[in-house]
């Protein structure tokens, strides 16, 4: 797919670098990336998503612009409220860059719906805002083989890596299951709703998450397949990890059990 002279002007930047040049700009452009939740974490995916130039975003989330979503969901706007996130966040992306055809979906990811939507896209953004759709997001990427860029915030604190189970050659590529084989029961863990979070770490996550999906896009450096960043906000540490494939893992082993979404809901 060859760039228009507008759209070398545009994506200048980018064409520098020589991890990504013209020829990683066109593969950003051919890419379809699916986003999960226009909240905390999905709306900075979708601005740098958007800028960068990614030719086709997805979009699914059910829920509409609320005045406390706004301290920290910066596409979304004080004329918006009320709106469906959905139509907020294609509202935002045309104006930021009117290349990126948006496929908005109204609904929430149900084990009806996962395999259809997911099937559609090269690589998903998971910015949910619920370990139900987390686990429902990461079995369905691995039954399709979709690369998952996973970010998760609560507080102060963040987390961020990538799965692509699918890619393993050796003693690699974990999937998310293989680092929490479960979901923790519904009430063990607070929601942002309950126990807040700081606005701008949901940015610092959710940009670090739009780079990563950027490089496995393009191949530039080295994939965060197989490791964890956890973010410490109120010490401002960031720790990287190493996480290996569980050999008994539910999912991704040779013991597997899980074959089908039918345990979701
Ligand atoms: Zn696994």
């Amino acid at each position: 797919m060859s760039l228009s002279d507008e759209q070398i002007e545009r994506y200048a930047r980018h064409i520098l670098l020589p991890e990504i040049g013209g020829a990683g700009q066109a593969k950003i452009r051919a890419a379809k990336v699916l986003v999960v939740g226009a909240g905390g974490l999905g709306t900075p995916v979708i601005q740098y998503l958007a800028a960068a130039g990614v030719g086709t975003i997805g979009i699914i989330d059910d829920d509409v612009v609320d005045l406390s979503n706004l301290q920290r969901q910066v596409i979304h706007s004080t004329p918006r409220l009320g709106q469906p996130k959905v139509e907020s966040a294609k509202a935002a992306i045309a104006d930021i860059n009117p290349d990126v055809e948006v496929v908005a979906f109204e609904t929430r990811l149900t084990s009806d719906n996962a395999k259809e939507i997911i099937s559609k896209f090269d690589i998903v953004a998971d910015g949910s805002d619920n370990f139900a759709t987390r686990f429902l997001v990461m079995d369905c990427c691995y039954l399709e083989k979709k690369t998952l860029v996973s970010g998760a915030i609560l507080r102060f604190d963040g987390q961020l890596s990538v799965f692509k189970p699918h890619q393993r050659s050796d003693n690699d590529c974990p999937c998310y299951r293989c680092l929490y084989p479960e979901a923790p029961p519904p009430d063990m863990i607070p929601t942002c709703a309950e126990a807040g979070v700081l606005g701008a770490l949901c940015g610092a996550i959710g940009s670090l998450q739009a780079a990563e999906i950027l490089k496995e896009i393009t191949g530039a450096g080295d994939s965060l397949s197989g490791s964890l960043i956890i973010f410490d906000g109120l010490r401002t540490e960031f720790r990287k990890i190493k996480i290996k494939p569980d050999p008994k893992c539910a999912l991704c082993s040779e013991q597997a059990t899980i074959k089908d979404l039918s345990q979701h809901l």
